[in-house]
């Protein structure tokens, strides 16, 4: 019965001048998803409104499934729309709409009409008063509440006559590629993805880099990181994922350096390869899923030595949030199932029983002069020998 969404949004309505620009960022990607859904839509803008109209048969389902993943949005209402053939069949059409959607009729309800096209011949306060009175004709159960009614119903006159009144939640936030790029640090666990995806909510675009350690790490590992980034790229967009070869850089530091400090120097080193992708990349910052003192690579000692290393800022949207927060996310956008698979993590792999947990940075600069003879040509490699997957 629905044939049109009317899309709601709400940061991108303050942005002054800017506005348009993050209304047609909004289309793009409102765009972009329904190609992926059954049937052909149409994506409008008029006065400050965004409908997709329904132009063939679609699934009611899936489509809202897929708008419901646009960041920017954040309400779908479910439009029937009508031709104008005067106000008594509109009435009926009403009263039909209330009966299709809430089988239960006790319940209140306020008509909220809106005259978008002036030659209609009643103003909407006429419309409000006179629909009112049409509906308690036909449901006498039903009550008019103007404050707090169960069914704020909206009518829309335009060239076609708009009826809605339910608003399915959006994920909010800002249409992807209005904020810039950032790459993001994707491991097989289950922060990272959630980092990358709250820092896309905000409208900035993403791309990732893995760092693998074959054979010690699978290429079963590797596949869930692809599916990870799947996952997300279903709110972002595509990913460009770097593949990045780690095994000789670790080994290297493994040979070189205290075993304890082995995790922290690493993650220097991972932290250095990918600002320099980001930078050849255009990205502006980089993403982790860190979280204070949720490991020993962690704690506030730890994040001063392996933030040292970059120059572009490190967002860590996750850096006050518990595990069972992070999961919760992992959950609502559907990577968790993936993310406890039981593949092992680079990182893991020559993990020391007791790793340092307040690192002493100038302790750890002196150990990675260690690593001076070898490890320059060693990057230079990881990077020459990247692997570039294109997620979508
Ligand atoms: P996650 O659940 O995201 O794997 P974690 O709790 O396992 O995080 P660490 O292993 O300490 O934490 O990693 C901290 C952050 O470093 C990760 O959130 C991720 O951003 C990055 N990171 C760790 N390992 C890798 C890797 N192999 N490739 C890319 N980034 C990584
Ligand atoms: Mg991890």
């Amino acid at each position: 019965m629905f044939t049109s969404f009317l899309i709601k949004y709400a940061e991108i309505g303050v942005k002054g001048k800017n506005r348009y620009l993050f209304e047609d960022a909004l289309v793009r990607q409102i765009k972009h998803v329904l190609k992926k859904c059954e049937g052909s839509f149409q994506v409008r803008k008029t006065d400050g409104r965004i409908y997709v109209d329904a132009v063939s048969k679609f699934d009611y389902e899936e489509t809202v499934a897929y708008l419901q993943k646009v960041f920017g949005i954040s309400g779908i209402c479910p439009v029937v729309s009508v031709e104008d053939e005067g106000f008594e069949k509109l009435g009926e059409r009403v009263v039909k709409y209330l009966d299709e959607v809430y089988p239960d009729k006790h319940k209140t309800f306020k008509v909220v009409a809106r005259r978008a096209r002036k030659n209609y011949p009643m103003d909407s306060m006429e419309i409000n008063a006179q629909m009112g009175g049409v509906i308690l004709g036909a449901y006498p159960e039903m009550r008019v509440d103007v404050h707090e009614p169960d069914i704020m119903l909206h009518i829309e006159i335009r060239d076609k006559i708009y009826i809605y009144s339910e608003i399915i939640p959006g994920p909010g936030g800002m249409p992807v590629g209005t904020g810039g790029k950032a790459m993001l640090l994707l491991s097989g666990g289950i922060d990272s993805p959630v980092a990358g995806y709250m820092i896309a909510k905000r409208g900035v675009k993403i791309d990732a880099v893995y760092f693998h350690a074959p054979p010690y790490t699978s290429e079963r590992a590797k596949q869930k990181v692809v599916d990870l980034a799947k996952k997300v790229a279903q709110y972002t967009g595509p990913i460009y994922l770097h593949v990045i070869n780690f095994t000789d850089i670790q080994m290297y530091i493994y040979d070189q350096c205290p075993h304890d400090e082995l995790t922290i120097i690493m993650r220097r080193y991972m932290m250095r390869i990918a600002e320099h992708i980001a930078k050849e990349t255009e990205c502006l910052g980089l993403i982790t899923g860190e979280s204070i003192g949720q490991v020993a690579s962690q704690t506030m000692h730890s994040l001063l030595a392996t933030n040292e290393v970059c120059e572009l800022p490190v967002y860590r949207p996750l850096i006050g949030f518990d595990k069972m927060e992070i999961v919760a996310i992992s959950e609502k956008i559907d990577t968790y199932e993936t993310s406890i698979l039981p593949y092992e993590d680079c990182c893991t792999i020559f993990v020391a029983k007791h790793p340092v947990t307040k690192p002493n940075l100038k302790i750890i600069n002196r150990h990675e002069q260690n690593l001076e003879e070898k490890i320059g040509e060693l990057v230079q490699a990881a990077l020459e020998t990247e692997e570039l997957i294109i997620v979508s």
